[in-house]
């Protein structure tokens, strides 16, 4: 380890800044952010310097650098183009042991600045020893893509809290009780803006640990449901809410849709069900039942079941089904959206599903007929607008013909688009008379989408070039219209 980190306590601590451009005036932010009193030396001032300093809020010196400015100071830093500046800077801060900072050169600092992720009061600081600071802000990104946005919030909230705790629990108690608080209900309604529904969540966790004796081995009597949507496949468009409460459930059920890439991002330890569904959405009523009986138990076990659906749990999911049988059993939920197979289409094909001029509305449909056809065919035949058939590859024809009869002209654009965003995606493009006999000559199966309205004709040229995980076997498929 090249260097100890710490963090430092700068509140009404003299800190000076020599320098007076723009990499000075990040590093005053920084300093004043921390509650330092803040002196800069320099005889020109950036502009964002220059009304710090008409707010009152730093000390100018309108000066050349003299060893005597360092006079009490707690902190150093010197951001001048000059090495010469920088390096007297350096060896006079040395000499009088005051921690300094020589902005982009380590050789000459004591100390060096971290990347930052700033969720006061949580601060994560990455450092690369100077080494690396580009790979530094790199892994800084990746930790701040899983760090809830609420993680302040949060500890707030566990600060406020600490004193009523620890008149009520004893030492061992405490420590285990806010492993669950972390861990459980209060934290994850926190996280997700509810904190009223957080506050009851915390006291009834903390009247439990009251009761029980051994508070370290009791868990809370109700665990709760993750109603999660996983998105239309490729793992980077799950959401970081998603992700996160994957991280946390004991239980992972998950459909068909979902596939290992997506699961693999679940805790380890977790529990991995099956309850394979989802483009089958007529299946026996008992299957759709045994889910909801595996949600009610594990919850009842105190656990947190992460309920995992392909796109987006509230689209032809049973999303609904599922939290109105929740709420039924008094079983805390949670509903987290994810990327509807449609999106992922549109995106993954280039389809743009509205464009100006050429479809003003989009509409959602379940193409399984014929239990679903209480559809109005006049309205979904209409020109203007795009509609995008779910749950129909198994009834292309019947489908297709419908729309005919119902008005739509067979020279009207229509695209297949098979497990999009996945990297066997392919899309299929021709008219809506031909579409049909083109799907099932290219052996087009679920999970697929039909895709219909002038949109769908959106050049080839629009297709996003493959994104990085695509092995693009669309283009090979292109029909002309
Ligand atoms: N809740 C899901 C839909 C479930 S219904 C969502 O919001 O996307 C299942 C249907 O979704 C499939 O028959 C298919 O039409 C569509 N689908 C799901 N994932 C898909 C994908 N990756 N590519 C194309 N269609 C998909």
């Amino acid at each position: 380890m090249d260097y100890l980190p710490v963090f430092l306590q700068l509140r009404f601590a003299r800190a000076i800044v020599v320098g007076g451009g723009r990499v000075a005036a990040r590093k005053v932010d920084l300093l004043a952010k921390a509650g330092a009193r803040v002196t800069v030396v320099a005889p020109a001032l950036h502009e964002d310097l220059r009304s710090a300093v008409a707010a009152g809020e730093l000390t100018h010196l309108a000066e050349s650098f003299t060893p005597a400015h360092l006079d009490g100071a707690a902190i150093a830093i010197a951001a001048t183009g000059s090495r010469d500046v920088n390096s007297a800077v350096s060896e006079a801060a040395r000499r009088r042991n005051v921690p300094v900072n020589v902005v982009d050169d380590a050789s000459l600092s004591t100390f060096i600045f971290p990347a930052i992720i700033d969720r006061s009061p949580v601060i994560v600081a990455v450092g690369s020893a100077g080494q690396a600071p580009v790979l530094a802000r790199w892994v800084r990104e990746r930790i701040e893509a899983i760090l809830p946005a609420g993680l302040g919030a949060l500890a707030r909230f566990m600060g406020e809290q600490r004193r009523s705790v620890q008149r009520v629990l004893g030492a061992a108690a405490r420590r285990a009780f806010w492993e669950r608080i972390v861990r459980g209900k209060a934290a994850s309604r926190l996280l997700a803006g509810d904190e009223r529904g957080a506050r009851r969540a915390f006291e009834a966790e903390l009247l439990i640990s009251q009761l029980t004796t051994s508070a370290a081995t009791g868990g809370s009597a109700l665990g709760e449901v993750y109603l999660i949507g996983a998105g239309p496949g490729d793992p980077d468009l799950l959401t970081l809410r998603a992700l996160q409460l994957l991280q946390q459930a004991d239980v992972v059920l998950y459909d068909r849709l979902v596939p290992a890439e997506v699961l693999e991002r679940a805790r380890r330890e977790a529990r991995r069900i099956f309850v394979g569904k989802s483009h089958r959405p007529h299946e026996s009523h008992t299957a759709q039942e045994d889910i909801h009986e595996l949600m009610i138990r594990f919850a009842r076990q105190g656990l947190k079941v992460a309920r995992l659906k392909g796109g987006d749990p509230f689209i032809f999911g049973r999303g609904g089904e599922e939290v109105e049988v929740l709420a039924r059993h008094g079983i805390p939920y949670l509903v987290v959206p994810g990327i509807t197979a449609a999106l992922g289409a549109a995106a993954g094909a280039g389809i743009p599903l509205t464009h100006r001029g050429l479809a003003q509305s989009v509409t959602l449909v379940t193409g399984h007929l014929p239990q679903d056809d209480s559809l109005d065919w006049r309205t979904l035949a209409r020109p203007g607008q795009t509609v995008v058939f779910y749950m129909g590859v198994g009834n292309l024809a019947p489908l297709v013909a419908r729309l005919l009869a119902a008005g739509a002209a067979d020279t009207l654009a229509a695209a297949l688009v098979e497990r999009a965003t996945l990297p066997e995606q392919r899309v299929l493009r021709g008219t809506l008379g031909a579409i049909a006999e083109l799907g099932t000559r290219a052996g087009i199966s679920a999970p697929a989408l039909l895709i219909v309205g002038e949109v769908a004709a959106a050049s080839a040229a629009t297709e996003p070039a493959a994104t990085p995980v695509a092995g693009d076997t669309a283009a090979d498929l292109i029909q002309p219209i």
